[in-house]
């Protein structure tokens, strides 16, 4: 607390304000209470003071000058006290200021307490450790029981249980073996582990949080860029009002002293103090909250974007899924056996990021086969992938896209809808040009998706809208499950913008959830786009506007109904600031408002303004945020 010369220096002002008390009540000599006063001007006003004249000098009228000066002028008519007073309450609320910044700041940072420092490298010598932030793809690093993983990687030796909850927030530990990814950040169990690192430091999931949360508490929202704006504008006809109200009734033949102090009190409790407290503060309560539950949101932009929402969509795949499809029934083709087809159709997937392509790659690892080299990978967002095995090329992807319209694939195709109408994801794969197989994969629903869709539906009052480039019937017969029945199926990423510009063609302003490279377009163009973070790829989470660490979808409702409340603060904290200003400038202007009441009044306000907004920082603010009963009871809706 004491780091912060906010703080120093009110309480500097106050000891001294008492201490000039003390001398005067107890009939010291003139001169020591003078002095201690002088102490307490200095000593509380000189910071802001100076400040505030740098601020001059850049042409903008800085508040805390404007008090600066009140209180000087209060000196020049004999108003010592009255002064000294409003410096001491003028520098501790300045003080309660900056320990609430500090308080949020704080615990956004605490989200930050994460990154691994040391990682123990294998060489081929022996073992070294070094600091986190050299290692590179590539390196195999030593990870032994109950220590932090160093870095991004797979494991290519050992099992153990790893504890993720510090980024997915899950509190169960995780079983890890040969082939699984670990994270930087994330704390291993009881075995011992070697993990091939596959990004270098400043990639991981972690560092990018890290960043992420960083450039969050950066940004401006728009509201506070708006205030800031008009704010100038306003000081500066303050000021003039302050002088007009100084100089024409003196000019009418009234009295200095009277005159004086009702300028000077028009000038304090007129200034914008509360007003400029109003934003900030509940729009980053509200993201240092999220985060702790598992929401990154990038920037207060994005907050007040969520508040204003009034639609929603969804992905399929590893959104409202799991993402960690099943291979169910492989149904061969031509002559090639079932395992050889899957050992090339393994091959082929093996480099991509897809969760169709990691279920392939797990039921040809299940298999014991072991994988054939690829060259010349290509992977077509939305349609499949395209890789050289063993010099035969291979293609996979949806029946649409690799079943051309010529009947030579009849009994692909027909197997293909056969499967799908039985509710399998359907995946075709084609050795040389000829079909070779068609999958049947499953996916689990996602535990809470049907309770967050009902939730979401009662709190915005509209639908969720499912978008995936899944075929219809797989896409219909979930959709229906959830309670979902605007479903748009069979979309490439290219018609997943489109939908979501024909959504907003219509006025809602939506948000995608998503988690795929071909999700990402989608993303970018949506009010606002949501990334699932564990599952998700690095594209959608670069694009998403929030990323859901936690992999929870529950947390899609909370967060917008934590993002209304948040602007309801902030629209509550502008009417107690506009009311205060309104209140005091009224009483002083048409009856005579006492300096100090006028100074107590006008901190008092910012005060509450600023504290307001805090309470978005208690644990209740998210319980209450992640109760909106999907019954349609809160009166979030109704907004
Ligand atoms: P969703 O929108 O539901 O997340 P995608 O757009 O990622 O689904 O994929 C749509 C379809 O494209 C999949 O159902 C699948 O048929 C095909 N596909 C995409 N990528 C791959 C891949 N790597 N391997 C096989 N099929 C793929
Ligand atoms: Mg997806």
């Amino acid at each position: 607390m004491w780091s912060l010369s906010e703080v120093r220096t009110a309480t500097a002002a106050t000891a001294l304000f008492a201490l000039g008390l003390v001398a005067h009540l107890a009939g010291g000599p003139a001169q020591l209470g003078w002095s201690l006063y002088l102490g307490c001007y200095i000593a509380g006003g000189t910071e802001s003071g100076l400040a505030g004249l740098r601020a001059l000098r850049n042409r903008t009228v800085d508040v805390d000058l404007l008090m600066v000066a009140a209180a000087i002028g209060a000196a020049a008519i004999g108003q010592v006290l009255d002064g000294a007073l409003l410096i001491v309450i003028f520098s501790t609320s300045g003080a309660l200021e900056a320990l609430a910044t500090r308080r949020t700041e704080d615990s956004i940072r605490g989200l930050l307490d994460l990154a691994p420092e040391r990682a123990t490298r294998i060489t081929s010598v022996g073992e070294e450790v070094v600091p986190a932030a050299v290692l590179r793809a590539g390196d195999v690093i030593m990870v032994r029981p109950g220590e932090r993983i160093g870095g991004d990687g797979d494991v290519v030796e050992g099992a153990s249980e790893v504890d993720q909850a510090s980024i997915t927030g899950e509190p169960l530990p995780v079983d890890k073996r040969t082939g699984d990814r670990v994270f930087a950040g994330t704390v291993n169990g009881t075995g011992a582990l070697q993990v091939r690192i596959t990004r270098p430091a400043g990639d991981t999931l972690i560092a990018r949080i890290v960043t992420m949360v960083q450039q969050a508490s950066a940004t401006k929202a728009r509201t506070q860029l708006l205030i800031e704006k008009v704010e100038q504008r306003y000081s500066l006809g303050m000021v003039t009002a302050t002088l007009a109200l100084f100089v024409v009734p003196l000019l009418l033949g009234a009295d200095l002293r009277p005159t004086l102090l009702r300028a000077m009190t028009f000038m304090i409790v007129a200034s914008p103090c509360a007003v400029v407290l109003a934003t900030m503060p509940p729009l980053l309560s509200a993201i240092a909250t999220a985060g702790r539950h598992g929401v990154l949101v990038k920037s207060t932009v994005v907050l007040e974007h969520l508040a204003t929402a009034t639609h929603v969509a969804f992905d399929k795949t590893g959104t409202l899924t799991d993402g960690s499809p099943r291979l169910a029934h492989v149904h061969v083709l031509g002559t090639t056996s079932e395992n050889d087809m899957l050992a090339y159709a393994a091959a082929a997937e093996n480099p991509s990021e897809h969760p169709l392509a990691r279920a392939i790659v797990t039921a040809a690892r299940d298999r014991g086969l072991t994988p054939h080299a690829v060259e010349g990978f290509t992977s077509r967002p939305g349609r499949g992938v395209t890789a050289r095995v063993n010099g035969k090329l291979v293609d996979i992807g949806s029946p649409a896209q690799i079943l051309s319209a010529d009947s030579q694939h009849d009994l692909a195709a027909s197997l293909a809808t056969a499967t799908q109408d039985a509710g399998y994801t359907t995946v075709v794969v084609r050795i040389d040009g000829t079909p070779a197989a068609v999958l049947s994969l499953t996916d689990q629903t996602r535990p809470d998706a049907a309770d967050t869709i009902a939730r979401l539906t009662a709190l915005i009052g509209n639908q969720p809208v499912l978008l995936t480039g899944d075929n219809p019937r797989v896409a219909t017969r979930l959709a229906t499950d959830l309670g979902i029945s605007d479903v748009r199926a069979g979309l490439l990423p290219e018609d997943k913008v489109d939908a979501v510009h024909g959504l907003e063609a219509t006025g809602s302003r939506l948000v995608v959830v998503g988690d795929g490279v071909n999700d990402a377009p989608a993303l970018a163009a949506a009010h606002v786009g949501i990334a699932m973070g564990r599952a998700g790829s690095d594209l959608a989470l670069d694009t998403a506007d929030a990323v859901i660490t936690r992999d929870e979808l529950a947390t899609v409702p909370a967060l917008i109904a934590l993002a209304r409340r948040a602007r309801r603060l902030v629209l509550a904290n502008l009417a107690i600031a506009a009311t205060f200003i309104a209140a005091l400038a009224a009483w002083d202007l048409f009856a005579t408002l006492p300096l100090p009441l006028g100074v107590a009044g006008h901190e008092g306000s910012t005060i509450i303004v600023g504290l307001n907004g805090l309470r978005l920082l208690r644990p209740q603010a998210w319980h209450r945020a992640s109760r909106t009963e999907p019954t349609g009871k809160d009166h979030d809706q109704h907004r």
